[in-house]
């Protein structure tokens, strides 16, 4: 921890964080210390949306501490690893002073969050003749306070190898936070960092429900590092982040019978995308299917935005990635339930 409290703002480390009386007083009795009406709203379903959320609500905390394998005091629950993308930028980068490392094509809020801050941007491209990997030793000199990977990263589909991410948290140790954004790790045949946790206290780990647990508009994502950074970042996180629908919603999807249809859901999309990865390397317009630890594959074809304008007329969408570094004539293909698959390839294996 001492390491880290160097690396944070000063500033945060000194800020005493807000106290809602949700935060003083546990929500029992009778709670006249809240600003509440005392009276839930028109067809409450029970949740008692009149008062304020728990803040951080343990018992979903502990379902997830239970499913990552990693005591609760290590998890800090967030409207989406967007948020904790930006509070971990917020709390270790000073405007116009510290630096954040990324690695391009990668997803896009590392770079959106360093600069709302104010922190500047260096990028280290990842390039597809070194299956985009980065370059490891640039990484670990480059000065940046936060190092932003993504494994399996979004839209490379690439998966970072263990032994080199956890060299670099190593190298950086008492001079940059490494973060590793997992959102896809559920469809990678390889294990989350989050056993290296307690050996690494630079290391920071996102986790979502938004992809392979099918809770994209719940909103909710885990980060998870040691307890000294959990509690640094709770001093600069809304007082209630998290809404009781959000909750609920999610903590019946950690259901034993949940994980069973999350884990056969996975499976499928699994075999999709290796039904798709074959099919669509015989497509005519096609160069590369990228190899893929996700549920999206990253294609090279002949004509982007031809083919683009294809799939939309009919009525299919597809992500562009021909703007970003070394993606030229690359579009991004999730993998959607088998006959959405089929309506894709019916036009590629066809084209006019
Ligand atoms: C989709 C995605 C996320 C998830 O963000 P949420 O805010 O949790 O929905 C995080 N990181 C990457 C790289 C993603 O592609």
């Amino acid at each position: 921890m001492n390491s880290v409290k160097a690396l944070a703002r000063p500033e945060i480390l000194a800020l005493q964080a807000y106290s809602s009386a949700r935060s003083l007083a546990p929500g029992t009795g009778i709670l006249l210390n809240a600003n509440e009406n005392p009276w839930p709203p028109a067809d409450d379903q029970g949740l008692e949306l009149n008062r304020y959320p728990d803040p951080q609500p343990q018992e979903l905390k502990q379902s997830l501490a239970d499913l990552y394998q990693i005591p609760d005091d290590h998890l800090l629950l967030t409207r989406g690893s967007d948020e904790g993308i930006d509070l971990l930028t917020r709390a270790f980068c000073r405007a116009g002073h510290d630096q954040v490392a990324i690695c391009p094509p990668c997803f896009g809020m590392y770079e959106i969050a360093a600069r709302i801050q104010g922190a500047a941007v260096l990028n280290f491209e990842l390039d597809a003749d070194r299956d985009f990997l980065p370059d490891w030793r640039a990484l670990s000199t480059s000065g940046a306070k936060l190092v932003f990977l993504c494994s399996p990263n979004n839209p490379t589909a690439s998966l970072l190898p263990k032994k080199e991410v956890l060299n670099l948290c190593r190298d950086l140790r008492d001079r940059a936070i490494v973060v590793v954004d997992e959102a896809y790790i559920e469809f990678a045949d390889a294990r989350s960092l989050t056993d290296q946790i307690a050996a690494n206290d630079n290391l920071v780990i996102l986790r979502t429900l938004s992809k392979a647990w099918a809770l994209a508009g719940a909103r909710l994502g885990v980060l998870i590092a040691q307890p000294g950074i959990v509690r640094l970042l709770r001093k600069i996180i809304a007082p209630y982040p998290l809404p009781k629908p959000t909750v609920a919603r999610v903590s019946a999807a950690l259901s034993a019978s949940g994980r069973q249809r999350m884990l056969q859901q996975r499976d499928q999309l699994i075999q999709e995308r290796q039904r798709m990865a074959m099919r669509l390397q015989d497509c005519p317009e096609v160069i590369s299917v990228f190899p893929s630890a996700a549920n999206f594959l990253l294609v090279r074809v002949d004509n982007a935005p031809a083919l683009m304008r294809t799939a939309h007329a009919h009525g299919i969408l597809l992500r562009d990635q021909s703007n970003q570094p070394g993606l030229a004539h690359c579009v991004r293909i999730s993998i959607g339930a088998p006959e959405q698959n089929n309506a894709l390839l019916e036009l590629m294996e066809n084209p006019a």
